[in-house]
């Protein structure tokens, strides 16, 4: 007989791995701004309509170092680059980011000189959302796979990868 079976009612066994990394994905925290239009659907979906609140989010924090979610919502001009990723620098390990839209992932119809051609180029992203703008049901599944990502995370695998992506430069002007 296994040691499960011999366990009171209401006790659970789990690892310390799913424990961290169910903590984690339970109180994701964005960080507040947002660079263009796809702005508004962001903050639709922090609304009561939408309530992000479900999912242990509704906590938008005005400082980086309060925030574990960068959702870069909009293009990225080149002159705010550097600032995106003093914000994203600023943010505690481990952080996760979430490209929202088309000119976020890739420069979008935006293909000139001002803009980033996608803010992988600026910050390691795990996330692309792809729309113009993609509706607040879509950034909910975007965060929602996020949530799922987390949860398969083996702990200390996301601090290497930040790590190693820290060769990221911000595009010079
Ligand atoms: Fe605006 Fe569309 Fe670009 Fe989003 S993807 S920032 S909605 S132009």
């Amino acid at each position: 007989m296994g040691l499960e079976e011999n366990l009171p009612n209401g006790v659970l066994l789990t690892s310390v791995e799913k424990l961290v990394n169910w903590t984690r994905k339970s109180s994701l925290w964005p960080a507040t701004f947002g660079l263009a239009c796809c702005a508004i659907e962001m903050m639709t979906t922090g609304a009561p309509r939408y309530d992000l609140a479900r999912f242990g989010m509704e906590v938008f924090r005005a400082s980086p170092r309060q925030a574990d979610l960068m959702i870069v919502a909009g293009r990225v001009s080149n002159k705010m680059a550097p600032v995106l990723r003093q914000i994203y620098d600023q943010m505690p390990e481990p952080r996760w980011v979430l490209a929202m839209g088309v000119c976020a992932s890739s420069g979008g119809m935006f293909n000139n000189y001002a803009i980033v051609q996608g803010v992988d180029h600026v910050v390691p992203v795990d996330m692309y959302l792809p729309g113009c703008p993609p509706r607040p049901e879509m950034l909910i599944d975007a965060i929602l796979k996020i949530h799922a990502k987390i949860m398969d995370e083996p702990l200390g695998e996301k601090r290497a990868a930040e790590l190693k992506a820290s060769g990221y430069r911000t595009p010079m002007v």
